[in-house]
């Protein structure tokens, strides 16, 4: 029986997650729980699942929760301080880290320096903080598996193969919901529109990195620092059906593909269980009727996302958690209405250009870093919204 810890579990993984879980009881006890601010459904979770202990990462929140905390005889801990103290508890087994945005870094990596298995979704930790996570990990002998389900897919095919044999790593990106709109009507796109993914049911930020391919700038980052593969080996193809989740391409021209229905809880119970695999009680992929498979290259005039991405990691040091910083803060403007579309791209350019590339060997540093480019990122809102 391992214990497992599901951080941000009321989110569109976390919930995903819990679901993977409890089919498995004789397998994955449910020790603890996160959320940030939605108390409700934490009360529901903690009916259902029974965690010991919960942490409700939004102070005033985790207050108002405390009496209820209380009556159901679990423990509670509050804020980021708490969030770690989860993350690293001696009784956990696997850290699940579904939280959303850079606030899950310190999470992640109290996790790894304590040598938990890491079910990694959390990939704005990764891309903020590679170089720490990965140090954290090798020195405490963590274990990270990826959840997103392209580096699920990477992290499945390189066991074709000898690492020194892998020719590059091919990302597949479904294109989001403006792949075949036109660039002149991006500045007009509501966020309704982004927010209608077409083959994904995602949590709204990174649905709004989907349609910008934000999200896709991020994952060559994150696989950069996961399988570390320099980012000129790192190819992006749009595949529109979302059913090969990504590629490796071995130095005798083989490539290695995974594929599935897209479908979360399939990586979910992957980073739960590897090496071993679970019966999961989801859609098989259909081959009884005709189906097609295309791929093609991503428009990167339409879309700068992949350019910038690749000019942050070229920038080395703290430059991706500037540029992971600028998108949340540009994120959250397009979300309420503040800025449009095409300015989420000049935002995180904007902050690129204008923040000062420190070292990124400290979390302080990276964390100073995070908030210089939101500085940044946030001023060019204001120069916008006005
Ligand atoms: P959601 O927005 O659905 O959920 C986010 C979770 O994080 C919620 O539990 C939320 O709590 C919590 N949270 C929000 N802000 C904070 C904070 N400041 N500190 C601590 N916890 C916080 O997101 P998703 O589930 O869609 O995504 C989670 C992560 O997984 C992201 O990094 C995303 O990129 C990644 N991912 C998601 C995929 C998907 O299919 N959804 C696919 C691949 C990767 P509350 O509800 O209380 O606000
Ligand atoms: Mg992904």
């Amino acid at each position: 029986m391992k214990n497992l810890v599901v951080l941000g579990s009321s989110g569109s993984i976390g919930k995903n997650a819990l679901w993977v879980a409890k089919r498995f009881p004789e397998e994955l006890n449910i020790f603890g729980l996160s959320v940030h601010s939605n108390i409700s459904e934490l009360a529901e979770q903690i009916k259902i699942y029974k965690p010991k202990i919960v942490c409700v990462s939004d102070s005033p929140s985790a207050n108002e929760f405390a009496s209820q905390a209380r009556e159901f005889g679990v423990r509670l801990l509050s804020g980021g301080d708490g969030l770690e103290e989860l993350a690293s508890h001696p009784d956990a087994n696997i850290v699940l880290n579904a939280v959303v945005g850079f606030a899950g870094l310190r999470a992640t990596l109290a996790a790894a320096s304590a040598g938990k298995r890491i079910a990694l979704a959390n990939k704005e930790s990764m891309v903020a903080g590679g170089l720490l996570v990965n140090r954290a990990v090798q020195d405490s002998y963590a274990q990270l598996v990826p959840v997103d389900s392209e580096h699920s897919a990477i992290f499945q095919c390189l066991q074709a193969g000898l690492k020194d044999n892998v020719k590059r790593l091919i990302l597949t990106s479904s294109g989001g919901p403006f792949r075949e709109y036109p660039k002149e009507k991006f500045a007009s796109i509501t966020v309704e529109q982004a927010l209608n993914h077409p083959t994904w049911k995602m949590g709204p930020k990174i649905t709004i990195d989907s349609a910008t391919l934000m999200n896709k700038g991020l994952e060559i980052i994150e696989a950069v620092y996961l399988f570390d593969m320099p980012p000129e080996n790192i190819k992006v193809v749009i595949h529109p059906q979302s059913i090969v989740h990504s590629m490796v391409e071995f130095i005798d021209g083989s490539v290695i593909a995974q594929m599935s229905r897209p479908d979360m809880r399939i990586p979910i119970q992957y980073a739960l269980f590897y090496p071993e695999r679970r019966h999961l009680d989801v859609a098989d992929i259909s081959f009884d009727q005709k189906f097609s498979l295309d791929f093609y290259d991503p428009d990167e005039t339409k879309f700068p996302s992949l350019r910038l991405a690749r000019e942050a990691i070229k920038g080395g040091e703290t430059a991706p958690a500037i540029f992971n910083a600028a998108n949340e803060v540009a994120v959250d403007a397009f979300l309420s209405h503040r800025i449009n579309f095409l300015e989420i791209f000049e935002a995180v350019e904007c902050a690129l250009n204008q923040t000062k590339i420190i070292s990124a060997d400290s979390v302080e540093n990276v964390i100073i870093a995070d908030k210089a480019g939101r500085e940044v990122a946030q001023r060019f809102v204001v120069s916008r919204s006005v």
